[in-house]
């Protein structure tokens, strides 16, 4: 999700306090095979006490944008920048993934199904 952020931020050349808070895949309606995901966000006046911005106080006037992003242009950027970064994008090089998220436990990880949990770019056919 974060780099689906980040892919957003640098497809419109937007601000990097630019923070995404909604996700939508494209067509929504059916059993249609999605073609675009829709990010949308903005920036926002607040921070949290982790210093991250806080997307329950107001956004800043004029910076709530959706993006549309092709499927195709996605993973080819996902493509690109494994290849720029040697990381893995399934997870950014973490190595993990989250397995589960709950208010009183928190979340909790297992290893990155892309890469195995090495945090590398899966070697291409
Ligand atoms: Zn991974």
């Amino acid at each position: 999700m974060n780099l689906m952020e980040e892919h957003a931020r640098e497809f419109m050349g937007l601000p990097k306090e630019w923070t995404a808070y909604g996700w939508e895949c494209y067509p929504t309606a059916g059993r249609k095979e999605t073609t675009a995901y829709l990010v949308t966000g903005a920036c926002f006046q607040g921070k949290t006490t982790e210093g991250k911005p806080d997307i329950r106080i107001a956004e800043v006037e004029g910076t709530v944008a959706t993006v549309a992003l092709p499927k195709a242009v996605h993973k080819r950027w996902l493509a690109d920048r494994e290849t720029r970064t040697g990381k893995c994008s399934g997870c950014d090089g973490s190595g993990r993934e989250v397995a589960l998220w709950s208010s009183s436990t928190g979340t909790t990880y297992r290893p990155c199904s892309d890469c195995g949990g090495t945090g590398k770019p899966k070697a291409k056919k």
